[in-house]
C-alpha cells in the first residue's frame, strides 16, 4: 500500500509546477494576451462562428497531458475569435463591457492564493476589504453606515438577491403572494421579471406603468394605480427603477417615485446596473441623487467601472435587511462567522458560500487609477453619445427615439418608400459584417430601432466618428442595391 501511496503521490504532484515551469506557462499565456489586447483597436468586432466540428477534437478532454502551447493556440484561434468582440473599442452594442487588465490581475491573485472569502473567520482580511469596498459605493449612492451590501457575479443575480431580500422584509404568507403588486415599466430589464419568477412569485402582479415620451415611469400614474390597487384589496408591494435602461439608456424619475413609495410603504429596487456608476460624473449626479432613497440598489461594475464580466453588486439601505433573508445558521461542519457589526460575512449577505474573490478585480483597478480616471472615463462616454446624437441631428431621414440621458442614442433611418424595419434590420447586418464598429436593434412601439450604446473604457472620439461614417456608407449602399 505504502508503494502505491508514494505513485499516486508522484503523479498528483505533477498538479504543482515549480518555479520555473511557472514561469514558462505564464510566458506562454502573456505572449498571447500581449497580441490580443495590441490588436484590440484593429481587429474586427464580430467574427461569424467557425464551422461546426472544427475545433471538436481540440476540445476533447484526454487522459493524459497536452502542452500549454497548443491549448493557447486552440484557445486564441477557435475560442475566442468567434462571435462579438466585446473589448474592442468599437463595440457599441447592447451595454458594453470592456475588460480592464489590472482586474484580470486581481483574478490571477484571487485565484493562487485562493482564500476562503466566504466567512469572516477564515479570510478576514478579505471580508475587510470587501467591506470597504462596499462601504465605499453605499457612499457613492448616498447610503449611510447602516447599509451593507454584496458582490455577486453580476446584474441578474444583484437584482434576485434585493427581490428576494425584499419579499422576506414584507413577511407576506405565500398564500398571499398573488395579491402582491409590482411596479415596473415595458422598459424594466427582462432580468427582474426572471428573478421575480425565480423567487417564487409567479402569481405576483405585474403592473406596468406607462412612460413618458422619454421611456421613463410616469410618477402621477405611478400613484394612481397604486391607490386603486389598494381599493381592490391587492398588496402594493415593490416598485423597479430602472436608472439607465437598456433600450434608450432613461432615467426613472427616482426621487418622485420614492416620494410615491414612501406614502405607502413600498419597497422601492433601483435597477442602476447601467446608469448607477454615472453617479460618478457630476453632470449626471444630480439625477440619481434620490437613489439613496430607494431600499435596495443593482449596480454593474463590469459594466460602468470597465471590469470584466462577473461582478455585480446589491446594496440595501439598511444592511439588517440583507441579513434577514440570507443569515448562515450555524451549521455543525462550518466554522463560526467570527463578524463585528461593521464586517459580515459574505455568506450572510448572499445566497452563496464558498466564492470567488472578487473584491480584488475591482478594488486594485481603483487603488491602481484612482477614481478621478473612471470619472473622467465616464464623462466622455457621456459626450461620445451627446456628439453622436448631435452628429445624427445633421443627417436626413433619421428619427431619434429621444435625447440621450447617459450614453446610449436609439435611433432609426426612415427610407421614403419600403419597410422601415426591414432597412433598419439591413442595415444592422451590413454593418455587423463590415466588423469596423458594433451597434445592437432593439424595439419600441413595434418599430426597429439601432442602438449606439458606449461605454468601453477604450472608446473614443476616432470610433464614434468611424460608427458615423459606417453608418452612413451603409445607408448610401441600402439605398442603391
Ligand atoms: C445589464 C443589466 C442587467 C443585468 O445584469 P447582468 O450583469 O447582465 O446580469 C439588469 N438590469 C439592467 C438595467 C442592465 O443594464
Amino acid at each position: 500500500m505504502l508503494g502505491k501511496i508514494r505513485r499516486y503521490q508522484q503523479l498528483a504532484q505533477k498538479l504543482e509546477p515549480n518555479s520555473h515551469q511557472r514561469e514558462s506557462l505564464l510566458k506562454t499565456v502573456d505572449q498571447y494576451l500581449n497580441s490580443f489586447q495590441n490588436s484590440l483597436g484593429t481587429s474586427s468586432t464580430y467574427h461569424p462562428d467557425l464551422p461546426a466540428g472544427r475545433n471538436k477534437e481540440a476540445l476533447c478532454i484526454k487522459p493524459f497531458p497536452e502542452n500549454i502551447e497548443s491549448i493557447i493556440e486552440t484557445i486564441q484561434n477557435d475560442i475566442i475569435v468567434p462571435g462579438l468582440n466585446i473589448a474592442s473599442p468599437g463595440f457599441l452594442g447592447f451595454i458594453p463591457g470592456s475588460g480592464l487588465y489590472a482586474a484580470a490581475l486581481g483574478d490571477y491573485i484571487a485565484a493562487t492564493t485562493n482564500r476562503f472569502v466566504g466567512f469572516r473567520f477564515t479570510a478576514p482580511g478579505a471580508t475587510r476589504l470587501e467591506t470597504e469596498l462596499i462601504q465605499w459605493l453605499c457612499g457613492l449612492v448616498g447610503y449611510t453606515k447602516y447599509a451593507g451590501g454584496n458582490l455577486s457575479s453580476g446584474g441578474s443575480l444583484a437584482n434576485f438577491i434585493a427581490i428576494v431580500a425584499a419579499r422576506e422584509h414584507f413577511n407576506i404568507p405565500s398564500q398571499d403572494y398573488y395579491r402582491l403588486v409590482i411596479y415596473l415599466t415595458s422598459q424594466t430589464h427582462h432580468s427582474v421579471i426572471k428573478a421575480l419568477r425565480i423567487a417564487g412569485l409567479s402569481d405576483a402582479y405585474l403592473h406596468f406603468i406607462p412612460v413618458d415620451d422619454h421611456f421613463r415611469m410616469d410618477p402621477v400614474a405611478l400613484r394612481q394605480e397604486i391607490k386603486i390597487d389598494k381599493q381592490k384589496r391587492l398588496i402594493p408591494w415593490l416598485v423597479v427603477a430602472t436608472l439607465g435602461t437598456t433600450n434608450t439608456g432613461s432615467v426613472d424619475p427616482i426621487a418622485e417615485i420614492v416620494d410615491v413609495a414612501s406614502s405607502y410603504q413600498l419597497w422601492v429596487h433601483a435597477d442602476a446596473a447601467y446608469g448607477g456608476c454615472f453617479i460618478l460624473c457630476k453632470s449626471i449626479k444630480k439625477k440619481l441623487l434620490a437613489v439613496a432613497k430607494a431600499d435596495s440598489i443593482t449596480l454593474d461594475p463590469h459594466k460602468g467601472l470597465f471590469i470584466p464580466f462577473g461582478l455585480g453588486v446589491v446594496l440595501t439601505r439598511e444592511k439588517e435587511h440583507l441579513k434577514q433573508a440570507y443569515l448562515y445558521d450555524d451549521v455543525d461542519y462550518l466554522p463560526e462567522l467570527h463578524d463585528t457589526a461593521y464586517e459580515t460575512s459574505a455568506a450572510s449577505l448572499s445566497p452563496e458560500l464558498s466564492r470567488h474573490f472578487r473584491g480584488l478585480r475591482l478594488w486594485i483597478p481603483l487603488k491602481l487609477y484612482g477614481v478621478n480616471i473612471f470619472s473622467a472615463a465616464l464623462n466622455e462616454k457621456i459626450l461620445l453619445a451627446r456628439f453622436f446624437y448631435n452628429e445624427l441631428l445633421k443627417l436626413e431621414n433619421i428619427e431619434i427615439a429621444c435625447k440621450p440621458e447617459l450614453s446610449i442614442v436609439t435611433f432609426r433611418y426612415c427610407p421614403t418608400h419600403g419597410n422601415a424595419n426591414r432597412f433598419n434590420t439591413q442595415l444592422f447586418e451590413l454593418i455587423k459584417r463590415r466588423g469596423r464598429v458594433f451597434l445592437s436593434t432593439t424595439r419600441l412601439n413595434q418599430k426597429v430601432f439601432l442602438r449606439m450604446a458606449c461605454l468601453n473604457f477604450r472608446t473614443h472620439l476616432e470610433n464614434i466618428v468611424l460608427a458615423l461614417e459606417e453608418l452612413q456608407t451603409a445607408i448610401r449602399f441600402l439605398l442603391k442595391s
